[in-house]
């Protein structure tokens, strides 16, 4: 998907190359396993530099993909921008600097990996539709974006209701509610 031509390259020192590729990419792994659907074309802007001994590729990636809020659960959009560095050597044979290895720079490179990899590690760890999202009511469910509901308002801190709810839990149970067999 993302491949480029450095066969030129590699006979121009000093010279560098920027490249403008797009691609259609379904979905990225979420961490809990869930497919996030990616709803652009993923764009890449890929600068590749011939630095003598080596090509030095640095791209920037940018996705807009779909995600369900983790307080309120609305879907929403958000855009992603990933970002990665490559080191390819020019000449000789593979070698390892500081635990990676570089490979030799053949005249086809393949970026797909690389720009799903930085995609990756853009994803938000919680995704919030606002900074400000009220979420659900604990209580009735309600969105508290949309409406307001009459539920008796109990700590305003979200963290003290999470915990007043798991000392409440073990009501019917007997020692050790935390240990699991
Ligand atoms: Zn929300
Ligand atoms: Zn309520």
């Amino acid at each position: 998907m993302f491949t480029i031509s450095v066969a030129r390259l590699k006979k121009a020192p000093a010279e560098q190359r920027r490249h403008h590729l797009a691609a259609k990419i379904a979905s990225l792994p979420g961490a809990d396993g869930e497919p996030i659907p990616v709803v652009s074309p993923v764009e890449l802007v890929l600068t590749v530099t011939n630095a003598g001994d080596f090509l030095w590729a640095v791209g920037e990636v940018k996705a807009a993909a779909r995600f369900a809020c983790s307080r309120c659960l609305q879907e929403f959009t958000q855009n992603l921008q990933g970002r990665f560095e490559e080191k390819y050597r020019l000449r000789g044979e593979v070698v390892v600097e500081e635990g990676e290895e570089i490979p030799v720079a053949a005249d086809e490179l393949n970026f797909t990996d690389h720009v799903i990899e930085s995609l990756i590690l853009s994803l938000p760890m919680k995704p919030l539709c606002a900074e400000d999202c009220l979420g659900l009511c604990p209580n009735c469910g309600r969105d508290l974006n949309v409406e307001k509901c009459t539920c008796p308002e109990e700590s305003g801190d979200p963290r003290f209701r999470v915990l007043a709810g798991f000392f409440e839990q073990p009501k019917g149970g007997g020692s050790g509610g935390s240990t699991k067999t």
